[in-house]
């Protein structure tokens, strides 16, 4: 149970080495990233001291493309765990079919201890430290946990400031009038409710009668809930850090979001049941959607988990012990690099749009989002049928043929 982010991401690189016929050599390749960075930051503080903080930025691989994947600010944030999410993009951004490699970065700080001013520096610093190896052809950070719109449009600022030229396509979620996608905001969530939408066709539910327990009710999942309940779904309990209610009769999302709004919680929201997070988990509901952190569903629960389908919104809710007796017990997993994939998607969107210096309108972003989830998820299924495995190993080995066919093309050189 307490496999770190990259054992579980090298465990599952072996799988679909092993299921894709990957050759030794290029399987050695893929389990390392390409580069780490590690950088530490001086930052002139409001009372006039310094305080040094450390960053990082890994890049796995760009056989395909750029590499491309968020910056994270969290105190917990370590190098074990941005070398495995910049594995986990690789792998997104190649079952997509999107021209982009995988990286992820982060800083370890606790930004709600810092003023915006400081926020802003710490900031520019990193970008300013990083600045040699990202770019609109080389890599394009996007934001990840506690980093916002804002943080965007200060590394786009630096790195603009440092090249002598305006350049929107380094970064991507910008602010709209920076030309930030329209629908970006929304774009994770929406995916994952078309996947969602997807996975319950293919077991012959009908919406109406199809209840939905969404784990996480932030930006990935309260989307999901919205757009499934606008599509008819009946979503029955959502959740957050400090606990989850539960309505038979189904809640609004909006109302629920309201309520977050207001009271910092969807707990106390009137006429329904508070239940715990893990009881959320183990709801008799058609879908489970986990949309809020990692490891989640794990050996010590996975037997109580009486969901039908579970679209992992989340990076890594379910670890590789729990995921084979899921899939022994018929339980349909949505993996994360599919699920999840709408924001990369809309994000490579907004990168076309800033080099281009077009503008999509909303629906536009929303249709070739949908197009693109539901073209990936039909890949996944036929290929999980025909090799008879889960769709996350179905999904896995199309993402890494996907790379080492691109490795193979371009060769090694020098
Ligand atoms: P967020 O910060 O907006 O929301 C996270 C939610 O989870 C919050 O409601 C928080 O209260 C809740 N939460 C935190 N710890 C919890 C716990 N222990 N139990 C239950 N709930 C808890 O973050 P987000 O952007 O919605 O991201 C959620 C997940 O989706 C992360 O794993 C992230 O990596 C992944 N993801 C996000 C995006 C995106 O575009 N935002 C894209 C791909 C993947």
């Amino acid at each position: 149970m307490n496999v770190s982010p990259y054992e579980m991401a090298l465990t599952q690189l072996e799988k679909a080495a092993e299921l894709a016929g990957i050759e030794h050599d290029y399987l050695e390749v893929l389990k390392k990233p390409m580069r780490e960075v590690i950088v530490h930051l001086p930052v002139r503080m409001d009372d006039g001291s310094i305080r040094v903080f450390t960053g990082y930025r890994v890049q796995h691989n760009n056989a395909r493309g750029p590499f491309k994947g968020g910056i994270r600010y969290h105190p917990k944030v370590t190098l074990d765990e941005i070398r495995a999410l910049a594995m986990w993009m690789t792998w997104k951004t190649a079952l997509m079919d999107l021209p982009f490699g995988g990286a992820k970065g982060g800083i370890t700080c606790n930004p709600r201890e810092l003023s915006r001013s400081e926020l802003e520096r710490l900031t520019r610093r990193y970008a300013w430290a990083i600045s040699s190896i990202i770019g609109p052809y080389e890599d394009v950070p996007a934001p990840d946990i506690n980093t916002d719109e804002s943080v965007m449009a200060w590394i786009a600022d630096t790195y603009s400031r440092l090249v002598g030229r305006w350049e929107p396509g380094v970064v991507t979620s910008k602010p709209p009038q920076l030309w930030g996608a329209e629908g970006r905001r929304e774009a994770t969530g929406f995916g994952v409710a078309i996947v969602a939408r997807e996975a319950v066709k293919e077991l012959g539910l009908r919406p109406r009668e199809t209840t939905v327990a969404v784990q996480g009710f932030g930006n990935v999942g309260y989307w999901a809930a919205r757009f499934l309940w606008e599509m008819g779904f009946k979503v029955v309990a959502v959740s957050d850090s400090k606990g989850g209610i539960y309505r038979r009769e189904g809640l609004n999302p909006v109302e629920v979001k309201e309520h977050k709004l207001e009271e910092g919680s969807v707990v106390g929201f009137p006429g329904a049941e508070a239940i715990s997070n893990e009881e959320l988990l183990e709801l008799e509901v058609a879908v489970l959607i986990p949309a809020a952190i990692e490891r989640v569903i794990h050996s010590g629960n996975v037997d109580e988990i009486k969901a039908r389908i579970i679209v992992e919104g989340a990076n890594g809710p379910t670890t590789p012990e729990a995921d084979s007796s899921l899939f022994d017990r018929g339980i349909l997993v949505v993996p994360d690099i599919l699920a999840n994939a709408g924001g990369v998607t809309v994000s490579y969107f907004e990168w076309i749009q800033a080099l281009t210096r077009e503008k999509w309108p909303r629906n536009r972003v929303l249709k070739s989002l949908e197009e693109k989830m539901v073209r990936a998820f039909r890949e996944v299924v036929e290929d999980s049928r025909k090799l008879e495995v889960d769709l996350r190993k179905a999904a896995m080995r199309i993402a890494v043929l996907r790379v080492v066919n691109a490795m193979k093309l371009r060769g090694f050189w020098p």
